[in-house]
């Protein structure tokens, strides 16, 4: 089960609306998939998201990188995950989406060689997982047309992004509110408060008594005094995503009482890092989201068996192969807001 060779594969996708969020509008996403060929002839395979906003990451910068990660891991045995691991974490600040895509290829070709599927070996927890979906920036309109579709398509949990213009973005989680009352909202900022900003936005949600269960990165990602401010006054969940890739930005996080929710992605923190993040969390008594770049139906899977198999989360924001075209589950179903690790018979 040793490496011999690694193929890199760029997949451009289209979104079918698009993504706005605070100060950015993204209308398709490139992805990287990664196939890790083993000399008994199993194939692992893994995909990255790569994000420049988040990670720092450039497509091009990642596909060159393909030569000095062979040199690294080949030879190296699948069997031993932990070593490949480890040398992909030296990878952690340049390309965490790749990193996530090699160690994911990995514990593929390790689940095809053991015969068990890869939410077992995280853990096996549980076999499915409920998502929410979401709603961009937009229009008050557009924005009660969005939740009402998302309701329909039964989701019991909308996340709405915020972040650009406070009044409004009160205007429109409010309206969302009065109208849906039986749904749950996460309202996520995406670093585009500041602290006095968001704790004026929680106080009003909370005034009106919106059903918000989660204040995602309300400030900037290196105010952690803001975040730890926000966190203090305002009375809703306050939780971090931007600000936490690696174990070290949850440790640091933790210990200075900055937050009550981490949202996990594999593709800023790959699968070392989230698995550390996972046991850092629940020594500290904080709570955790799973969320997402833009991944296919097949790097959507990479999350949902992880979070199955850890049964880690609360909440699970997996939706970016439903807002992307032509891009279903792979090595997952889906009913309505059910993710389920194994399909019917299998
Ligand atoms: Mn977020």
């Amino acid at each position: 089960m040793k490496i011999v060779d690694l193929q890199f594969e760029e997949s451009v996708s289209t979104y079918i609306k698009p993504l706005h969020i605070a100060n950015e509008i993204a209308a398709e996403a490139t992805n990287i998939r990664v196939s890790l060929l083993t000399d008994s002839g199993i194939t692992g395979k893994g995909e990255a998201s790569p994000s420049f906003r988040v990670n720092g990451e450039s497509v091009p910068a990642l596909m060159a990188l393909r030569a000095q990660i062979l040199e690294e891991v080949k030879g190296m045995s699948v069997l031993s995950y932990m070593l490949i691991f480890d040398v992909m974490d030296r990878f952690s600040s340049s390309s965490s989406s790749l990193k996530l895509a090699i160690q994911y290829a990995v514990v593929d070709a390790f689940c095809q060689h053991t015969g068990i599927k890869p939410y077992q070996f995280f853990g096996g927890r549980k076999e499915y997982v409920e998502t929410d979906k979401t709603v961009s920036i937009g229009s008050l309109e557009e924005t009660i047309a969005d939740v009402e579709a998302i309701v329909s398509e039964g989701f019991n949990v909308v996340k709405m992004k915020v972040g650009e213009d406070l009044q409004r973005d009160i205007e429109r989680v409010v309206s969302v509110s009065d109208r849906f009352r039986n749904i749950s909202l996460i309202v996520d900022a995406n670093t585009g408060y500041t602290a006095k900003e968001a704790v004026f936005f929680a106080d009003a949600l909370y005034r009106e008594r919106c059903p918000v269960v989660l204040l995602e990165q309300p400030v900037p990602v290196h105010d952690l005094d803001g975040l730890k401010l926000v966190r203090q006054k305002a009375q809703l969940p306050v939780g971090a995503d931007e600000c936490v890739r690696t174990r070290y930005d949850a440790f640091r996080l933790v210990k200075n009482d900055c937050v009550d929710f981490i949202n996990v992605k594999l593709m800023k923190s790959g699968l070392s890092d989230a698995l550390a993040i996972i046991e850092i969390a629940r020594s500290a008594n904080i709570s955790l989201m799973i969320g997402c770049m833009c991944e296919s139906g097949y790097g959507i899977s990479q999350s949902v068996h992880f979070a199955a198999g850890t049964g880690a989360f609360v909440y699970h924001d997996l939706d970016s192969h439903m807002l992307l075209r032509n891009t279903g589950p792979v090595g997952f179903d889906q009913r309505g807001a059910k993710l389920f690790v194994t399909g019917p018979g299998s």
